[in-house]
């Protein structure tokens, strides 16, 4: 008889969450992997919007991402002074326990993790499984365990962590086999009924180094996947699911020496479909022919990556980008069709050593362009070099992952704290306002 795994995506528990093309890419890629060799899977994804429990609540954006249910929950100790809502998002316990009881005992279970402070929402999803099955191997993968091994070691209950993306070494615990073209598979998207939305990767990891960012560590080598089985999979997801949005989730989208001639291909099927790309582009790389490439194969809208206009951080952090790369990927944008509106530049704030100033500098710059600025909140991530730093230099313990929430992080801020932050987004959604 084959070999029944069971794959669970948790809840996330935070301040804040949207679905943002949100699918657990790492599990439906195992899941495409294991099914070709004969393994029967089963899904449960917690963050399924489309689940009987809360599907009656659900509203779509146009671009088909949306808010996920959500429940308020009792803060832990380190954020109990912080003044926002702490939330369980995804479906209720008791909907997740009632699917827990139509599935027959499974030989494994694996629990996928992405953000590091996110670890309650597994750490709950576990505690459920281990009651239901006891004696079932639970094997926890993903970020949190490869950034945080000692702590999840040590807290989450399960049985194996299981770090890095090494999926031959997972493989090996389920029983030894040999995949030589494992990478090239389309995650299995069969999990779910009626997908809104597909996400993809066409590489994995990213040849840069910045020093606020893990993908060296969660990926160390820059791989890229065939644009072959992509193009194949796109097709397949189209027809039989009739998906028209799909998100590239990709950490260096075109970085990928095959990007010109998936985008070729794209253009020539003529698909008519909507290509999203969640994570920052590399603006260094938008020439005349990407953009056209990029308007032509249906590209709705880009978010380019600047993060900072301070010249010093820039080198300090890995020398990615600069302003000027971001004015020349516009020009070309706009040349080959695309307006302002469809346009986004991610920025940061909260670096270690970025002042108040150097952020409103930024933004000031952006509002110049006349493009919307997506300001996000820096994070300490575990593994990278600006983790070490703040720990060295501000005598922070980040031991516990709930340290490294971004929230957090401005609640007991050094260079600036919790109301400049509000300041800051205040800002930012006033000038926003203004070219929207
Ligand atoms: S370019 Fe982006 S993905 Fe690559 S290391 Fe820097 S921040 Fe990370």
């Amino acid at each position: 008889m084959s070999k029944h795994i069971l794959l669970i995506n948790p809840w996330i528990i935070d301040f804040k969450a949207y679905d943002l093309w949100m699918k657990p890419l790492g599990l439906l890629h195992i899941s495409s992997i294991l099914r070709k060799k004969g393994f029967s899977i089963t899904l449960l994804d917690c963050l399924d919007r489309n689940h009987p429990s809360v599907v009656k609540e659900k509203k779509l954006d146009p671009q088909m991402t949306g808010k996920f249910v959500d429940e308020e929950i009792e803060k832990p100790l380190p954020y109990k002074q912080i003044p926002r809502k702490y939330k369980r998002y995804g479906i209720p316990i008791e909907a997740f326990k009632k699917e827990l009881k139509k599935i027959s005992a499974p030989d494994f279970i694996l629990v996928t993790s992405v953000m590091t402070y996110w670890y309650q929402g597994v750490h709950l999803a576990i505690s459920i499984l281990k009651e239901k099955f006891p004696g079932v191997p639970l094997i926890l993968g993903g970020i949190y365990p490869t950034l945080c091994p000692e702590f999840a070691k040590k807290t989450s209950g399960a049985d194996i962590i299981f770090e890095g993306s090494n999926i031959q070494k997972l493989f090996k615990i389920f029983g030894q086999f040999e995949e030589s073209d494992m990478e090239s598979l389309f995650p299995d998207f069969s999990h779910y009924t009626k997908p809104d939305y597909v996400t993809l990767l066409t590489s994995k990891g990213c040849p840069y180094k910045c020093t606020y960012c893990a993908s060296n560590k969660l990926q160390p080598t820059f791989r890229m996947l065939k644009a072959k089985k992509i193009i194949e999979g796109i097709k397949y997801m189209k027809h039989n699911y009739g998906v028209s949005h799909f998100a590239f989730y990709d950490d260096a989208l075109l970085l990928n020496t095959h990007i010109t001639s998936l985008l070729e291909e794209i253009i020539r099927e003529d698909w008519r479909l909507n290509f999203h790309t969640p994570n920052g582009l590399h603006a260094r790389f938008i020439d005349r022919t990407m953009a056209k490439l990029l308007k032509k194969s249906g590209f709705a809208e880009l978010n380019l990556s600047l993060e900072t206009t301070g010249s010093t951080i820039q080198v300090l952090t890995g020398n990615k980008v600069t302003a000027l790369h971001i004015e020349r990927a516009i020009e070309n944008l706009y040349s080959a069709g695309f307006s302002g509106k469809q346009i986004r530049i991610y920025t940061i704030m909260g670096l270690p050593g970025q002042t108040f100033e150097e952020v409103e500098k930024t933004m000031n710059y952006v509002y110049t362009l006349g493009i919307e600025n997506h300001l996000s909140v820096y994070s300490p991530v575990p593994g990278t070099e600006d983790f070490e730093r703040i720990k060295k230099e501000y005598l922070y313990n980040l031991e516990d992952p709930l340290y490294h929430n971004g929230t957090y992080h401005y609640y007991r801020g050094k260079w600036f704290g919790f109301q400049e932050r509000k300041d800051l987004l205040d800002r930012v959604h006033r000038l926003n306002s203004k070219i929207r």
